[in-house]
């Protein structure tokens, strides 16, 4: 898609994400019914991964 007024079409749409109950966070899918951030709707553990923290020289950075 390119930017601009062609994808000014679809907005209004209706939304594909809403807010988290779990997480708080804007990326619960409502068609696919799981949040993208923490795996809500999808597990019951949270989603997180080894490389969401970035690491240097196997020192973790916050
Ligand atoms: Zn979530």
């Amino acid at each position: 898609m390119s930017k601009g007024t062609p994808s000014f079409g679809k907005m209004g749409k209706g939304k594909t994400h809403i807010r988290c109950r779990r997480c708080g966070r804007h990326a619960f899918n409502v068609a696919k019914g799981y949040c993208a951030a923490c795996g809500f709707g999808r597990s019951s553990r949270l989603r997180r991964y080894s490389w969401m923290n970035k690491k240097v020289n196997r020192v973790r950075i916050k």
